[in-house]
């Protein structure tokens, strides 16, 4: 059976990426993020490939059993969710840290711990507003964890809003308030590791990495800060699908749904097999890069289930059966991303199931 559409994951990329951030955080410790399935990269070969990371964090309590399940024994945090006793207790038996972000949370900890110990990240709202603590309930929080039996480790950990963004001065403040928290916290607040580091500071904010940094994007092989400072990362997933149709149009010709591209001379189209069925975004613009032939060629009109069409009017050979790229390697993910206003985590999550994925490593 011929698939038109495929998803490779080059796992020596991922391990590149991996040898990256260590090199531009030699002393922190590096928790990689595999939530949503690895950022659609598929989270127990990633995980595999991601084993000398000193520890994996998922957003749902069933990515970290599934990984428990393959037999997985990496450290594993538990981003906030909504926990009970029961899940709290499952948690334990795992050894699955949690993330304590508000004070009921942190009360079900305490009276739970005791018989089921457990590893606690204490969870800062330092002004990202999502999830977290104020930093009152932060003090409180931390007195109480540091008093209860069976906490087995307690940590600091906050987010930030805008980390890739010099020109705001959100992230500055948001680092303020988490250093003033931790000053108020707890007897002896500097023996407690923090953690605060995304992708886009550990990249841009080097004073900022603490004990544990927290990579996603980065190790998938995208710079949030690609602009600015340049890092040799490599990208892992390529997306690709072949063409099965070729027509020649005439000038004026309109392709697809509402006709809204029209060819304005006569033109070479080649439809390749994939469409928003398969992850590809629906907003893609006209003119949005897909790699044929050795070269960028401009999407032609509106994106549908199972189809786009590229104009390949100047592009040398194109065959059917030939592959194209629709970000990898040879095109960026981001700058994909850009042509449908989104950014590349949602493309590389979007990737649909019936799209087959094939591993290679070297
Ligand atoms: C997803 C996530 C990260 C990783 O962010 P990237 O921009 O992908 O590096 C870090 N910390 C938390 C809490 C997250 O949810």
């Amino acid at each position: 059976m011929q698939s038109t559409v495929q998803v490779r994951i080059d796992l020596a990329a991922l391990r590149h990426n991996l040898a990256q951030v260590r090199s531009l955080c030699p002393d922190s410790r590096v928790l990689a993020m595999v939530k949503a399935d690895a950022y659609g990269h598929g989270l127990l070969p990633v995980a595999r490939a991601l084993r000398d990371a000193d520890g994996l964090a998922v957003a749902r309590l069933d990515e970290a059993l599934q990984l428990r399940r393959a037999g997985n024994g990496q450290r594993i945090l538990l981003l906030g969710t909504l926990l009970d006793a029961n899940d709290l207790a499952l948690c334990s038996a795992q050894r699955v840290d949690i993330t304590a972000h508000d004070m009921d949370t942190v009360q079900r900890i305490v009276d739970i711990a005791h018989r089921a110990p457990l590893c606690v990240w204490l969870k800062l709202d330092s002004g990202m507003h999502r999830l977290g603590l104020s930093p009152e309930e932060f003090a409180q929080a931390d007195r109480l964890l540091r008093a209860a039996p069976g906490i087995i480790e307690l940590l600091h950990l906050t987010h930030l809003s805008s980390a890739e963004d010099f020109d705001s001065p959100a992230a500055d403040a948001q680092l303020a308030a988490f250093g003033a928290a931790r000053n108020t916290a707890g007897r002896t607040p500097h023996d407690t590791a923090a953690s605060v580091a995304n992708s886009a500071a550990i990249i841009g904010r080097a004073g900022v990495h603490g004990e544990w940094v927290r990579p996603g994007i980065m190790l998938y092989g995208q710079n949030p800060l690609a602009q600015s400072h340049a890092v040799p990362l490599r990208p892992v997933m390529t997306l690709s699908a072949r063409v099965i149709a070729l027509r020649e149009l005439p000038a004026g010709a309109a392709v697809g749904y509402n006709g809204r591209w029209t060819s304005t001379r006569p033109s070479r189209i080649a439809m390749l097999g994939i469409g928003y069925g398969d992850g590809y975004p629906r907003h893609a613009k006209n003119g949005t890069p897909v790699w044929i032939d050795g070269r960028n060629a401009p999407l032609a009109g509106r994106v549908s289930m199972d189809s786009i069409a590229v104009d390949v009017t100047d592009c040398d050979r194109v065959a059917i059966g030939d592959e194209a790229q629709l970000w990898g390697p040879q095109l960026s993910a981001s700058l994909v991303a850009a042509w449908a206003d989104t950014i590349s985590y949602e493309l590389f999550t979007g990737v649909t199931a019936r799209v087959p994925r094939v591993y290679v490593d070297d």
